[in-house]
């Protein structure tokens, strides 16, 4: 859930791990953020719907996350003491035969209210350049630089930490660390469509997250925490055969695949698709 992290920093040692917070800050780093977005968070997203008893948050790239290392294991026991994750525990329904389910996967955990509360609170207290799209990182006598697309330019870090999806990854290191940059580049991110849809009322769905069988149109649907409202992600081979489709035509198609998977949904108030 990151962005460009750009640390002033005089070592980074095994103890000063950016990817946590305050860790850095701990071990004595000025950590500063910069997102082109407009909220911390990225693909950890919280996309608001509007229902006739008020707007309610569904979580639109990730509900729900593992923690498989003793490390970040650590780290969620931390944001479960502060009050900002939880066990996420729905029933669900998989339509994927047995013989092809994934191991039973660690512990789900869910950010309390929504993801996008946990990303706020992991970038409070941070200083947190929003809106700050970064266009190149030049080295400097005094460190490094980025650049941004409005013309600022921020200068004098030790260390940049990128958390971006590996093209744009790519195109920023491509001066600067041609091997990573090269690295980056081999790796190709899987397109989604996700599909967002409130209705006056889900009252026949029986479950609250349904994992397809990985074929046709639907891989994964889940419901929001806080009302009739659902997400629904298309597999990665749909996603890429209507990549260049409009999103309206893909709400439209995303929801009569949903309805299919649940005939009881109430009328729809409002339906979002982004890829
Ligand atoms: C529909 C959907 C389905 C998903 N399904 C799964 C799944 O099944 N399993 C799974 O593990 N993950 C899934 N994810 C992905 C998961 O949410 C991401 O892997 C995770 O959030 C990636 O985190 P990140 O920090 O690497 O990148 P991101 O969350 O993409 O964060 C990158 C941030 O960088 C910012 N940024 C980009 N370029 C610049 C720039 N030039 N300057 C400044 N800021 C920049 C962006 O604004 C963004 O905030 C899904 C995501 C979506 C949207």
């Amino acid at each position: 859930m990151g962005a460009l992290y750009a640390l002033d920093c005089d070592y980074w040692c095994r103890d000063c791990r950016p990817s946590l917070r305050c860790a850095p800050q701990a071990a004595g780093a000025q950590l500063q953020i910069f997102d082109k977005g407009r909220a911390p968070g990225g693909r950890l997203a919280t996309r608001e719907l509007q229902l006739p008893s008020g707007a309610i948050g569904v979580d639109h790239g990730a509900q729900y996350f593992a923690a498989r290392t003793p490390l970040f294991q650590a780290q969620c026991e931390r944001w479960r003491t502060a009050g900002v994750l939880a066990p996420w525990r729905v029933a669900e329904r998989e339509m994927v035969p047995p013989s092809l389910r994934p191991a039973p996967a660690a512990a789900r955990l869910r950010g309390v209210a929504d993801m996008r509360n946990l990303a706020a609170h992991c970038a409070q207290g941070l200083p947190l350049h929003l809106h700050a799209e970064v266009l190149s990182l030049p080295r400097r006598p005094t460190g490094w630089a980025l650049q941004l697309a409005d013309g600022r330019e921020y200068s004098g870090f030790d260390y940049l930490l990128l958390a971006l999806p590996a093209e744009q990854t790519a195109a920023l290191l491509v001066g600067v660390a041609p091997g990573l940059s090269a690295q980056a580049a081999a790796a190709r991110t899987a397109p989604c469509w996700a599909g967002l849809f409130a209705f006056t009322h889900d009252h026949a769905a029986k479950h609250h997250a349904i994992r397809g069988s990985g074929e046709g149109t639907l891989r994964w649907l889940a419901r929001s925490a806080h009302g009739p409202a659902w997400v629904a992600h298309a597999t990665p081979a749909w996603s890429r055969a209507h990549r260049e489709q409009s999103a309206s035509w893909v709400s439209a198609t995303l929801e009569r695949a949903l309805r299919a998977i649940l005939p009881g949904l109430g009328a729809s108030v409002q339906a979002v698709a982004h890829r």
